[in-house]
């Protein structure tokens, strides 16, 4: 086969989809693109091992590049793509060059969103989304005691508590009434509100970060009710936007992502997307979706290489997450939206092991386990398979998970 297939972004997604596509039969020629100059590495260390310095680069990588060599998979590191022309399928890069492909996969995630607020500038100010932000951070915690992080979501959370273990000061500054709002139930913003007040991190929400004050270097936050906080560090963690501007420029469609079907196809049939960029139907839930997660990037990277190779597998699985904060490992299975009823299972008040499940009109659709991996491993099959179980039954630690299913 003299084809050639051109994966556009070097993550989690393009990590999976370039061995799936040789997996699937592809014997043409493969060439994954990425902007940032690092093999394919795991993100979701980089606000934990890599922050605290457990691990390096080298630990994070996803595939080592023998492992490439050895599937025949091309890399171009440090380069962009700029455009695409679908009408003679071809990408143009940052440099100008002009690659022709036959096939086209786009796994361009997302990046941070950033916020435009007076002193934004200073130094000490840090995003969090690649090995470099996290470089840099690294570089201003040996010279800093004051932590502040704006935003109280997985990565701020994540982020506090290593900056805490390293002997920082931190205070979180979340907006929402609540930290973990946009994810969670009350009563897990509750508990991890507790535990981080606990290990003596402090916590402010409803409060709106208004500018950042000092003269090289930040020194304090200020916020819309007046109050401010001192800072000699400021890490800023406000969610994420997805990079759709290059299929969007190239007149694929897009709605909060590139929109794609089951098979991670968009309605370009040379064109296939997956990972944080698609927004994708799920069947267990009946919705469309635009996920931020690992498992989500592998599983439909997966689904899009089959397609590539003319293959149907559909892509329908329990979306789920994972955060570790202090000892804590939260595991997440399912989408909790909507649910009418929260049952926890364990003590959350003192312990730091429990379950939350979550119910809709009486079906478990969702649960958040801290410390529990029977629990999230028993919920992902109920909620897949649909099983029927009560709130009584779930509560009750007299019963094993297992006889549950
Ligand atoms: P991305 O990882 O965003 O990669 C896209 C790549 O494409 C980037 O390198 C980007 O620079 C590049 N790119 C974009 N446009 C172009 C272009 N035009 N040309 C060339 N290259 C381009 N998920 C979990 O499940 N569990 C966790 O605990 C967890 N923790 C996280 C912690 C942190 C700090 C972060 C940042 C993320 C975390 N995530 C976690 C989320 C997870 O990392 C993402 O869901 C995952 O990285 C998505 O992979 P992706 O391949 O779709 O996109």
């Amino acid at each position: 086969m003299s084809q050639t297939c051109i994966i556009v972004g070097a993550s989690h997604a393009a990590a999976q989809l370039a061995p799936s596509l040789r997996q699937e039969g592809w014997t043409g020629k493969i060439l994954l693109i990425g902007d940032e100059p690092y093999l394919p590495y795991h993100r979701p260390p980089l606000s934990k091992g890599f922050l605290s310095g457990a691990k390096q680069v080298n630990d994070l990588l996803i595939r080592k590049q023998a492992i490439y060599d050895k599937d025949n998979i091309e890399l171009k590191l440090g380069c962009r793509v700029d455009s695409i022309d679908r009408a003679h399928k071809t990408i143009t890069l940052n440099n100008g060059e002009v690659i022709a492909y036959d096939k086209l996969a786009l796994c361009t995630g997302s990046r941070v969103r950033t916020v435009s607020l007076p002193g934004i500038d200073l130094q000490g100010i840090h995003y969090l989304r690649n090995i470099q932000h996290i470089e840099s951070i690294k570089s201003h915690v040996k010279e800093s005691n004051q932590a502040v992080i704006v935003g109280g979501g997985y990565i701020g959370l994540e982020t506090a508590a290593v900056l805490k273990k390293q002997g920082m000061q931190v205070t979180v500054l979340e907006m929402a009434p609540r930290v973990l709002a946009r994810v969670t139930a009350p009563e897990l913003s509750e508990f991890y509100s507790r535990v981080h007040q606990d290990e003596g991190v402090t916590i402010k929400t409803g409060v709106a970060v208004s500018a950042f004050e000092g003269s090289d270097k930040v020194e304090r936050v200020v916020c819309a009710d007046g109050s401010s906080y001192d800072a000699d560090l400021v890490v800023v963690g406000v969610g994420i936007i997805p990079n759709v501007e290059l299929a969007e420029a190239s007149g694929l469609e897009v709605a909060n992502g590139i929109v794609v079907d089951e098979y991670a196809r968009t309605n370009d049939p040379d064109i296939v997307a997956a990972g944080d960029v698609t927004n994708h139907p799920n069947s267990i839930y009946d919705i469309r979706l635009r996920l931020e997660s690992v498992p989500n990037a592998s599983s439909q990277a997966k689904t899009a290489a089959a397609s590539i190779c003319g293959k149907q597998k559909v892509y329908s699985t329990l979306p789920w997450f994972w955060s570790d904060q202090y000892n804590l490992k939260l595991q997440i299975a399912g989408l909790n939206q909507g649910y009418d009823q929260v049952v926890i299972r364990g003590d959350k008040e003192k312990g730091r092991s429990f379950a939350a499940f979550y119910l809709k009109e009486g079906k478990l659709i969702s649960s958040d386990c801290v410390n529990r991996p029977q629990e999230f491993m028993v919920s992902k099959r109920l909620i897949t398979e649909g099983k029927p179980v009560s709130p009584d039954q779930l509560a009750d630690e007299g019963l094993t998970m297992s006889e549950l299913l």
